[in-house]
């Protein structure tokens, strides 16, 4: 026999994956499926990107780069960081990472260990509660409520801090709820932070640049006083449409940054090198893109948001950045999961059912809107016939 060890037993995964592989099935079986389950831009990475990676490749950059990443990319993400929000972040704080999923590996695996606590939005990204448990440290939830937007409550987040508190996770704008959370709340939470120096954080800003209403993105960074112990995690992915291209960067303290690019070396030795030409002219390159895109995303979330809420028992709040809606579908009658199943077996819409962002997350479903305006609204339509025959 085979023995692996208990970790595994413990770690968890991303029911999005499993959503995408049944709806592609069904798909494949000749079924007319509209996937709002998956978390990933419906457009292609912009064609300068791409350009950039074939004329890398063409150059012969084919081997190794530094573990840490190519330096006029981790120039280029100082720089960028600076023309955003005005900080200063030294290139030899950025480490450029495969995607940004890797950032939460090494964080919470430089602090997760028995009888630590790390805090983590729920409902949140799964992956989060998944390696807490893998590193057999408490996962303790920090209630992310619809009545507060969706947002942290920094009186609630700091009263969960204990004196086993190693890491707390912070994400706005968030996933799967589209909340982001006020520069005053976050104000007061760093304030509150002071009385724990102890405590590590970790802020994932990968949906930093989509925020709709006019609000400004707050990043952690803006706050000297936490320097020493924030770790950024951000990413080319939703940004730049680049989700299978795993490219992410993260900032860190300087101790903290050696034994992050010692876990590198230990595992991937660096990212594609490609990858980071592409992601180096995607940062220095035309923006117009982006924009473009966030702007797509905002005509189509005042669709979602209203289609939604002309359903029947559904109620949705608006959501204030990403490309998600959460709505609330408690007065429908079903529990979460057996809805999202039902629509996507029954309907042919692909959802994700709250209860996979965490405990509470039950009594709401999560739908992206990184899919064509005229699929959102036919979606739509199914939901609420569905939703009328089968109280
Ligand atoms: N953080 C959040 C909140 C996310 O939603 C995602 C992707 O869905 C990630 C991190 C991971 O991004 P990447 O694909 O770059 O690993």
């Amino acid at each position: 026999t085979l023995h692996i060890t208990d970790a595994f037993g413990r770690i968890g995964e991303e029911n999005a994956f499993a959503v995408l592989a049944r709806a592609t099935d069904l798909a494949a079986q000749g079924r007319d499926i509209i996937n709002l389950g998956i978390g990933q831009p419906d457009f292609r990475t912009p064609e300068h990107i791409v350009e950039a990676a074939i004329k890398a490749l063409r150059d012969g950059h084919h081997g190794y780069t530094p573990a840490t990443g190519i330096k006029p990319l981790r120039e280029a993400v100082s720089a960028d960081l600076h023309k955003r929000f005005g900080v200063d972040v030294s290139p030899d704080s950025v480490l450029i990472v495969p995607g940004g999923k890797v950032t939460m590996f090494m964080a919470i695996l430089m602090f997760g260990e028995p009888g630590a606590e790390i805090l983590y939005p729920d409902p949140g990204f799964p992956i989060y509660r998944s390696m807490i448990e893998f590193t057999g440290a408490k996962p303790v939830p920090v209630p992310m409520r619809e009545s507060n937007g969706f947002a942290f409550s920094a009186e609630e987040t700091l009263g969960l801090i204990t004196p086993r508190t190693r890491l707390l996770i912070l994400n706005s704008p968030a996933n799967p709820t589209g909340g982001v959370t006020p520069k005053a709340e976050i104000d007061k939470l760093v304030a509150g932070l002071a009385r724990f120096p102890d405590v590590a954080i970790m802020s994932d800003e990968i949906y930093a640049q989509m925020t709709y209403d006019g609000l400004e993105h707050q990043t952690l960074l803006a706050y000297p006083e936490i320097r020493d112990r924030l770790i950024l995690l951000d990413g080319w992915s939703k940004t730049y449409a680049m989700t299978g291209w795993r490219m992410g960067y993260s900032v860190w303290p300087k101790p903290l940054y050696e034994a992050a690019r010692k876990l590198a070396v230990n595992s991937y030795s660096c990212v594609n090198a490609s990858a980071q030409y592409a992601g180096l002219a995607a940062l220095t390159g035309p923006q117009d893109a982006v924009r473009d895109m966030v702007a797509e995303f905002d005509r189509r979330r005042r669709v979602v948001v209203e289609g939604l809420n002309a359903l029947p028992g559904v109620s949705a709040v608006t959501p204030k950045g990403a490309f998600y809606a959460f709505p609330n579908i408690a007065q429908t009658g079903w529990k979460a999961k057996p809805l999202a199943s039902a629509l996507l077996e029954k309907a042919g819409v692909a959802t994700i059912g709250g209860p996979d962002f965490g405990v509470h997350g039950e009594g709401y479903i999560r739908l992206s809107y990184a899919n064509s305006t005229e699929n959102i609204r036919k979606a739509l339509a199914r939901m609420g016939e569905f939703l009328e025959q089968n109280k």
